[in-house]
């Protein structure tokens, strides 16, 4: 069975036609990475599985939710998480913290248990030692493994992934595809929009090439990038890949 269903999506800005008409599964389990030109309506599209944008037509399905008349948005993202490219971590309040509150808010853990969450996770991407630590201080690569930990937390069935490398260094893009690398083979269901193609070839299990609205072609790694059927995929991929 389908964890998400997305089907004849559509949304516009005013005049702006943004998705026009996007259709596509993903199981349980599966990674699925999401490139395509800037503009395309991939953020915009994560955005709507996440109720942090509505849609005009068609439908979202997760979990066999509407995700448009979920009668609790909250109770929604307890079931899908997103991992931002500006992190969007709480910078007055130390990666400890940043952890906890959304535990304590949103799943009404008490404080010794969601503190005991946090530092799992956090030793799960190798920042432990740094749980006292504020934002700031951190690197770009070290704040969005926290933000990353921070998700995981939740304990999500899917997780979404807006370019979570693009406003790193380039030294610090190994580090956070390699905790996402760890959370693929751990079985968690993710949605990760990238331009980091030795992720979307490596990492996930099919590919989504979006342009214009619409997804113009999917398939396994190896037919997208070894035997793109559409023109508008060759096209894209060789400016990409040169
Ligand atoms: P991508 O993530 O693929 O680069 P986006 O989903 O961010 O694409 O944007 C798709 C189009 O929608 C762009 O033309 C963008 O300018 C426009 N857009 C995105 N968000 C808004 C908004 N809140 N208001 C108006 N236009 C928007
Ligand atoms: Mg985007």
């Amino acid at each position: 069975m389908a964890i998400i269903e997305v089907k004849d999506l559509r949304k516009s800005f005013g005049n702006l036609d943004v998705l026009c008409g996007i259709s596509f599964e993903v199981e349980k389990g599966e990674v699925i990475s999401v490139i395509g030109p800037s503009g395309s309506g991939k953020s915009t599209m994560l955005r709507c599985m996440n109720a942090l944008e509505t849609y005009d037509g068609g439908s979202i399905q997760i979990l066999g939710q509407e995700v448009k008349t979920a009668p609790d948005i909250n109770d929604l993202r307890k079931h899908v998480g997103m991992v931002f490219q500006q992190f969007n971590l709480f910078n007055h309040k130390n990666v400890l913290e940043n952890c906890v509150m959304p535990q304590m808010k949103v799943l009404k853990k008490s404080r010794a248990e969601a503190v005991e969450e946090a530092m799992l996770q956090l030793g799960k991407v190798g920042l432990k030692e740094f749980a006292h630590a504020y934002p700031d201080t951190l690197s770009g690569g070290q704040k969005q493994r926290v933000a990353i930990a921070r998700a995981i937390c939740m304990h999500p069935d899917i997780l979404l992934f807006d370019e979570p490398t693009s406003a790193l260094d380039p030294e610090m893009v190994g580090e956070v595809l390699k905790t996402m690398e760890d959370l693929a083979k751990e079985g968690l269901t993710m949605v990760v929009v990238t331009h980091e193609m030795s992720f979307a070839r490596d990492a996930s299990n099919r590919v989504i090439f979006m342009a214009d609205g619409l997804v113009v072609e999917e398939g396994t790694p190896e037919e997208i990038f070894g035997a793109p059927k559409q023109e508008r995929t060759k096209a894209f991929l060789a400016k990409i890949l040169r």
